[in-house]
């Protein structure tokens, strides 16, 4: 096949095996070569578990499925074919820069690590460190190398963090939240230019967030988590003009606009449940303002939704299959 990540049915389990609290159920994803894609849900949605998960980045959670990776499953690696893999083949950049930069080492050494991991030369490894954060629009890079992180702004270090994961020319890009933590201005710069490099490298990136306001220019689709599972899933262009899911709905209706002042959340009335107390039947019934009766006893299925995508929920049985309301 020609996907780039694959990822089917990871189900995903935390907790004592006795009373096992399932996280994630069920989550595919296929991702092709220069995909960008956006994962959105509220926090506790399942977003950076799955994430997490794709990385094994928690040793704790028991995950079942598959995660094919450039044909490989990477769920069947041993740890050292992971390291391989993990900030190498696929590059990741998180919500708070501070916690992924070492406070103690150089912008230049940390952008070279995973080079000279790999074995690359000093010297080699100096040269694609300035090249990668000049890529980034930082100026005068060769003497910013020599800095601590601590006298760079919050905007620069996301771009060194962003350096650590281009430099070894992955294909795929992980980012969770990557701007949450920055001044609105600056989540707008960092998305800009994260836009404009992996288009340009080609990169696909799988782009976490809980904010949907955020991903309108940045992807091409949209994947919607809600208590662990995709729940609906489409182009950005229809999931923003005609949202098939109520829960995806709530979420545009919580996108901040410039002439409107309503409050963001204030849409959607209550909190997802907590994964080891869902209600029966459809997770978001006792907030969706279209339940009825088979929402409160049955889980709905992923099917075809009218616009092309998939939809979980009631409102789009099968084909041939009548509501039974
Ligand atoms: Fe709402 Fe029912 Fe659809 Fe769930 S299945 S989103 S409760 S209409
Ligand atoms: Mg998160």
């Amino acid at each position: 096949s020609t996907a780039l990540l694959s990822v089917r049915n990871l189900t995903i389990d935390a907790g004592p095996k006795s009373e096992p609290i399932r996280l994630v159920e069920d989550f595919s994803l296929e991702m092709s070569p220069g995909d960008r894609v956006a994962l959105v849900g509220e926090s506790g949605s399942g977003k950076s578990v799955t994430a997490r998960s794709i990385m094994r980045l928690d040793p704790d959670f028991r995950i079942s499925g598959t995660v094919e990776f450039q044909g490989q499953d990477l769920l069947k690696l041993s740890d050292k074919q992971m390291v391989g893999v993990r900030g190498h083949k696929i590059g990741m950049v998180f919500q708070d820069p501070m916690g992924a930069l070492n406070p103690l080492m150089t912008v230049g050494e940390q952008v070279m690590e995973p080079l000279r991991i790999a074995g690359v030369s000093r010297a080699e490894a100096e040269k694609r460190a300035k090249s990668v954060l000049e890529e980034l629009g930082v100026v005068n890079a060769e003497a910013r190398m020599k800095a601590y992180p601590h006298e760079f702004s919050g905007g620069m270090r996301q771009r060194v963090v962003l350096a650590m994961a281009l430099i070894s020319d992955p294909s795929l890009i992980i980012a969770d939240e990557p701007t949450t933590a920055l001044d609105v201005r600056v989540q707008e710069q960092v998305l800009t230019l994260m836009d404009k490099v992996s288009k340009e490298r080609g990169l696909a990136v799988l782009l976490i967030t809980h904010d949907l306001g955020t991903v309108a220019g940045f992807t091409d689709r949209v994947a919607v988590m809600y208590s662990g599972r995709k729940v609906d899933e489409g182009t950005v262009d229809n999931l923003f003009e005609r949202p098939a899911h109520p829960y995806t709905q709530g979420l545009l209706q919580a996108v901040p606009r410039i002439d409107q002042t309503v409050p963001r959340l204030l849409t959607i009335a209550g909190a997802p449940p907590h994964p080891a107390n869902r209600p029966t039947g459809c997770a978001f019934n006792p907030r969706c303002p279209k339940a009825f009766d088979l929402c409160r006893q049955e889980v709905p299925e992923l099917r075809p939704s009218p616009d092309g995508g998939v939809v979980a929920c009631h409102l789009y049985p099968a084909a041939g299959k009548e509501l039974a309301s």
